[in-house]
């Protein structure tokens, strides 16, 4: 009975422990993959009782490495662990935890900005969007290069509820490099809010949970470590199509010290800049003069707003990219500067 978890009673008979599981299978962290270790099990049990009750439920941990959250995660009675490993050194290690624990531990050598987890666990579980989050829920401890690409992913097949959100508004517990966590919890006004506050904050309930110390990780990295909780929201704070709300977030802090009317400025061509500038503004009724970081959400939602009617108007707004323009305008002059030498001679 208890290894069925039905009763939420799972635990891991004696095993090595993580750091002679490194020994045994000379599993050196590749530094150029950005594998830093974590091998406290207090640590590891707490990033995973941060995400809630696991009981009887199906997670997706995303890099095990030499299984220490994965052990957290066998011990905290859950249905069923799938791991999707890409680095191979690791999986004999990892088959070591799934015969210590029959029937619950699944071992895919794969990369998790592919792998299609809509596919991976039974479609009984999936809920509509506005029922509770489902028994479904996201672990895990990635380089900091994967971790960001990643959320930015997620938060679109959030908008889309596609990917892991085909099974409803599953929960995600993800550690990011601790500057990067501040981002995606901050709040308005606060000194690290950033693109990454806005795109995460319309979609997600985030939590900044707890900072683990870079010196519990083997080997150290540079930096502490954040660990962020992630539940999808029922209703998105801004109800726009993701690229589109990414290009308006993007354009406004792209200037982030200066006032948020620069950074809107570049959504329009140059000739008519100045007017639909101040038209944008004026009809999302926001105050030119607040710097990105003053923007809240809802800010953000007329912005947005009012830009898609913008859009709607002129189809050839949202392809607009101010970046093309500058680039035409500079060759045009070269070119011009070109013709007037030849002139001259
Ligand atoms: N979770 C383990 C821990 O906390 O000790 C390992 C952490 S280490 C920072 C990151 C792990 O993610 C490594 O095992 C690495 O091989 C794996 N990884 C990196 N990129 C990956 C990817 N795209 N897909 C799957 N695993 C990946």
């Amino acid at each position: 009975m208890a290894a069925s978890g039905a009763l939420g009673t799972f635990r891991l008979p004696p095993l090595p422990t993580i750091r002679e599981i490194i020994k045994l299978f000379k599993l050196q962290a590749a530094k150029q993959l950005s594998q830093n270790f974590l091998l406290d099990l207090r640590l590891t049990d707490k990033i995973v009782r941060k995400a809630g009750d696991l009981t009887n439920v199906y997670v997706y941990e995303v890099g095990p490495g030499p299984g220490g959250i994965t052990r957290s995660i066998l011990n905290a009675g859950v249905a069923e662990l799938l791991v999707v490993e890409k680095d191979s050194r690791f999986l004999p290690g990892l088959q070591m935890l799934s015969d210590a624990a029959p029937g619950k531990l699944r071992i895919v050598h794969g990369d998790v900005l592919t792998f299609k987890v809509e596919r991976a666990f039974p479609e009984s579980l999936k809920r509509q969007w506005e029922d509770d989050p489902p028994n479904v829920h996201i672990i895990g401890n990635l380089p900091f290069n994967v971790s960001t690409p990643l959320i930015i992913k997620w938060l679109e097949n959030v908008s889309q509820r596609e990917g892991p959100f085909a099974y409803g508004r599953t929960q995600m517990t993800l550690t990011f490099q601790k500057e990067v966590a501040e981002r995606l919890a901050a709040s308005t006004g606060n000194k690290q809010r950033s693109r990454l506050s806005v795109m995460a904050q319309y979609l997600c309930h985030v939590q900044h949970v707890f900072t683990i110390p870079g010196r519990a990780f083997v080997p150290k990295p540079e930096v502490d470590v954040g660990v962020v909780h992630f539940t999808p929201l029922t209703q998105p704070k801004i109800e726009q199509p993701f690229k589109l709300v990414e290009k308006v977030v993007q354009h406004v802090f792209q200037f982030r010290r200066k006032y948020c009317h620069r950074g809107l400025g570049m959504l329009f061509p140059e000739a008519q800049r100045l007017e639909r500038t101040g038209r944008l503004l004026q009809l999302a009724d926001v105050d030119p003069t607040l710097r990105p970081g003053q923007l809240s959400v809802s800010h953000f939602k007329s912005l947005c707003d009012v830009y898609r009617r913008m859009c709607d108007e002129d189809p050839h707004l949202f392809a607009y990219n101010f970046r093309e323009e500058l680039k035409k305008n500079k060759r045009a002059g070269q070119e011009r500067e070109a013709d007037r030498e030849s002139r001259s001679l």
